[in-house]
C-alpha cells in the first residue's frame, strides 16, 4: 500500500503544465509543452531552448514493396533526428498506421531527453513507418524493413544514427536491417541497429529491459512514499515487451497485480493475477482476455482504485477526458507519453505523482547502450552482468531525478526533464553554435 497520504504531499505537483489546454495533443505538441515548461525552472540560454524545440534534420522516404500477390504497395518512412551533441542519434523504429512526421519528431524529442536522463553518450532520434505490420506477411515485413534500410543507409550508422525496436518492431527486423546495411556496406555491422537478436551481437536481457526498468522504478517510487512493494496493488495497460516484463517482475517482487490489458480488453483480478501464467503478446499475440474471468475494458482499468498504474501501451491514453477519474496514488509511465499535458497539469492539481517514461522506460535504451558497447568491444556481457549494470544506472538516474524533486518543488517530469535539460544544455553551451 502506498502510505504517503495525497494531502501529504509538500511538492509543487499543482504547478501546472500548461496554460491553455488543447487536445487532442501531438507528440510533438507534448513534448515542446514539457520542454518549455522544464526550461522555466533552468536558467539556460534562452537560445538553446529554441534550438531544441526544433529536429536537426527530418528524413521522409518512400517505400514501395512487392506484396505476396505480386503487386505493389508504397509506403512512407522517416527518420527524425532530434539533437546529436552528446553522441550519435538514438532511438527506436516504429511500424504503426499512425505513424508520422510530428510523430517521430516528437518522439524523438524524448530520446533526447531518455538518453541525457540516463547520462548515455547519446541524442535522440526516431523513425519508422506508416503501415499497420498486422496486414502484412513476414515475407512482406522483410522485404518492407530492407528498403527501408536502402533509404536510410546514408543516414544511420553505428557512430551516426543507431536505431532500436518500438511499436510493431522487434529483434528480427532489427536483424533484417543490420544485414541490409551490412550488406551494402560490404562488412558485418553489428552495431548499427541494438536489439538484435543475442546470436548476432544483440545483448541478453536487451527485450526485457524497458520492464525490466518499469519495475525498478516502481519499487523504487514505492520506497520513496514509505511502502514496500510486498501487496502492493498494481494496473498495467499493456501486456506486450514492457507491460508484461514489467508485470512478471513486480508480481515475482512482492507486489499483487490486479489488472493486465492488451488492445482487445483487460483481465481483473482483485486478488491478484499470476502473471505468468498468462501470455505476453510476444508469447500468443492479443489473448490476455482469453484467458480471463473477469475482463472490463481498457478505460475501466484506468481508473481502478489501485496503489500503481501503469500505462504501458500507446500515448496519449490517460487525457483531459478521463483524468480527473484516475484513482491510482501513483502512476508510473511505461509507455512513451501516454499522459498528455493537460492530463499532466489534472493529476499534478490532484497530487498523484506521475513517474516519467524518460526515466521509467528508460531501461530500453540503457541496455541498448550496452549492446553497442558489446558490439564495439566484439565481446558480449552475461545476462547477470547486463541486469546488475541496469540497476546501478537506474538506481543513478533515480538519484539524481529525486535531488531534483526534493530541491526545487517541481513534478517528477520537471525534475527529470530538469535533469536531462541540463546536461544537454552544457554540452551545447561548452561546444558551442558553429558554423
Ligand atoms: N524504442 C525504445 C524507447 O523508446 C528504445 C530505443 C533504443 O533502444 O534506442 O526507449
Amino acid at each position: 500500500m502506498i502510505m504517503a497520504s495525497k494531502s501529504e504531499s509538500t511538492h509543487n505537483e499543482s504547478d501546472d503544465e500548461s496554460t491553455e489546454p488543447i487536445e487532442p495533443e501531438s507528440a510533438l505538441e507534448t513534448a515542446r509543452r514539457q520542454l518549455d515548461h522544464a526550461a522555466s525552472h533552468l536558467d539556460i540560454d534562452p537560445s538553446i531552448v529554441e534550438r531544441l524545440r526544433y529536429p536537426k534534420k527530418v528524413h521522409e522516404v518512400t517505400v514501395p514493396i512487392e506484396r505476396d500477390d505480386g503487386t505493389v504497395d508504397v509506403f512512407t518512412g522517416y527518420r527524425a533526428q532530434h539533437d546529436s551533441v552528446r553522441g550519435p542519434f538514438k532511438g527506436g523504429l516504429r511500424y504503426h498506421p499512425e505513424v508520422s512526421r510530428d510523430e517521430c519528431v516528437g518522439l524523438g524529442m524524448w530520446m533526447t531527453w531518455k538518453c541525457a536522463v540516463m547520462d548515455l553518450p547519446f541524442g535522440g532520434a526516431k523513425g519508422g513507418v506508416a503501415v499497420n505490420p498486422k496486414e502484412l506477411s513476414s515475407g512482406e515485413k522483410e522485404r518492407l524493413t530492407r528498403r527501408f534500410a536502402q533509404e536510410i543507409r546514408d543516414v544511420i550508422g553505428p557512430n551516426r544514427d543507431i536505431p532500436a525496436p518500438d511499436m510493431g518492431t522487434d529483434p528480427q527486423t532489427m536483424a533484417w536491417l543490420m544485414d541490409a546495411y551490412s550488406m551494402q556496406e560490404g562488412e558485418t555491422i553489428p552495431g548499427v541497429v541494438t536489439g538484435k537478436p543475442p546470436v548476432i551481437g544483440g545483448s541478453e536481457g536487451r527485450e526485457e529491459a524497458p520492464g525490466r526498468s518499469v519495475a525498478i522504478i516502481t519499487k523504487q517510487a514505492c520506497e520513496y512514499y514509505g511502502s514496500d512493494l510486498e501487496g502492493t496493488t498494481v494496473a498495467i495497460q499493456g501486456y506486450g515487451s514492457v507491460g508484461a516484463n514489467a508485470a512478471r517482475l513486480l508480481d515475482e517482487w512482492g507486489a499483487m497485480v490486479v489488472a493486465i490489458s492488451d488492445v482487445n480488453g483487460a483481465m481483473y483480478d482483485p486478488d491478484g493475477i499470476e502473471t505468468a501464467t498468462v501470455p505476453s503478446h510476444d508469447e500468443e499475440p492479443e489473448a490476455v482476455t482469453k484467458y480471463a474471468d473477469d475482463v472490463i475494458s481498457n478505460d475501466e482499468l484506468l481508473t481502478l482504485d489501485v496503489d500503481v498504474l501503469i500505462p504501458a501501451a500507446l500515448g496519449n491514453v490517460i487525457t483531459e477526458a478521463n483524468a480527473s477519474a484516475i484513482a491510482a496514488d501513483l502512476v508510473v509511465e511505461g509507455a512513451n507519453g501516454p499522459t498528455t499535458s493537460t492530463a499532466s497539469a489534472i493529476l499534478a492539481e490532484q497530487a498523484i505523482p506521475v513517474i516519467p517514461d524518460i526515466l521509467a522506460n528508460a531501461g530500453g535504451v540503457t541496455v541498448s547502450y550496452f549492446e553497442w558497447l558489446q558490439d564495439i568491444n566484439r565481446r558480449s556481457w552475461s545476462l547477470e552482468r547486463v541486469n546488475d549494470e541496469l540497476e546501478t544506472e537506474m538506481q543513478a538516474a533515480w538519484q539524481a531525478v529525486t535531488d531534483e524533486y526534493e530541491h526545487r518543488d517541481v513534478t517528477w517530469r520537471d525534475a527529470a526533464y530538469i535533469v536531462a535539460l541540463s546536461r544537454i544544455a552544457e554540452s551545447h553551451e561548452v561546444r558551442g553554435l558553429w558554423p
